[in-house]
């Protein structure tokens, strides 16, 4: 683990350096509190970091609150030395941000037990970090398929249509629908049509540029938003995702028919909200399952409905 130190004193800071050295800490040192706030800012920061009070140009107390007012994550655990030994003085480091103080001259065993309560301080603090990225990560995400869930895409696709406001770029959106899926479901169970969930999700995710957003949208329902993507664009796409699902064969059990899916495009040139959007790629992808299925259909002003063709007039 690495400690930064700043002391003005070069004995008290050599004293210190070899100390934690002996103790197995990689140590940064610094004569100064403006040195140290430099490298507090520095992404490879420290996480524990043992202030002198008194300093010249920026103190200790100084840098604690540069250090709490920048709020970065991870937490930085500041340690305050200090000759000062009144309460007062204690009250206002602790006012300042710092979590712990030790008054000069140290004595090594209390130094030793201090930067242990640092430490498990700050593995406290990992971990909540960890637990709630995690959270995170399940609050956006389909669990099944791990593609972004209904709630997130919708907001991506909310998004691009604010940014192609500003922009004047299209942005065109993909209604994907497993051929079948209740009939595989009732066949072969559960557990089968998870599987091919998954490796439907899979199969999509591999053609898809970098920047194209993906999610389940519903039960067997995908939806795709492709940012700076036309017509033409979206159609071409969408073609390639229909042969490569349908040649992929996936029998994932014996006797399966192999997996089709059918497709609805729309693109923002057609409907600028998110709901009529959505609604035209819907009404194409019911035309492509009434047309036999495992084929694309492009939406058309037909699809809007008259509503929506208001409200995008309006925006
Ligand atoms: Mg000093």
């Amino acid at each position: 683990m690495r400690i930064l130190i700043a002391e003005d004193d070069p004995v008290s800071r050599r004293l210190l350096e070899v100390t934690l050295h002996k103790w197995g800490y990689e140590v940064i040192a610094c004569p100064d509190g403006m040195a140290a706030w430099q490298i507090l800012q520095r992404p490879d920061t420290p996480s524990l970091a043992i202030l002198d009070w008194m300093m010249p140009g920026m103190d200790g107390l100084q840098v604690c609150r540069e250090v709490r007012q920048q709020a970065a994550e991870p937490y930085i655990y500041v340690l305050l030395l200090t000759a000062k030994s009144q309460k007062t003085d204690i009250i206002a480091g602790l006012e300042a941000g710092a979590d712990d103080y030790l008054t000069k001259p140290f004595d090594a065993n209390e130094l030793r037990m201090r930067l242990r309560a640092g430490r498990r301080i700050l593995d406290l603090q990992a971990e909540l970090i960890l637990v709630r990225e995690a959270l995170r990560d399940q609050a956006t995400h389909d669990s099944l398929t791990n593609l972004w869930n209904r709630a997130t895409i919708y907001e991506i696709l909310q998004r691009e249509l604010d940014h192609i406001r500003r922009t004047n770029t299209t942005v065109s959106v993909i209604l994907v629908d497993i051929d079948y899926f209740k009939r595989i479901n009732d066949t072969y169970g559960h557990l089968i049509g998870d599987a091919v969930l998954r490796e439907t999700a899979h199969c999509m995710q591999a053609v898809l540029r970098p920047y194209d957003n993906i999610g389940r949208y519903g039960g067997e329902e995908f939806l795709l938003v492709l940012p700076e993507c036309d017509t033409a664009g979206a159609m071409t796409l969408a073609e390639r995702l229909r042969t490569t699902i349908a040649t992929k064969a996936l029998t994932l059990a014996e006797g399966m028919t192999p997996l089709t899916v059918s497709l609805g495009v729309a693109t923002s040139s057609l409907a600028r909200e998110t709901e009529s959007l959505i609604s035209a790629a819907d009404a194409a992808l019911y035309r492509a399952k009434n047309s036999g299925r495992n084929r694309v259909e492009l939406a058309t002003v037909a699809d809007v409905t008259a509503e929506s063709v208001l409200k995008g007039s309006m925006a």
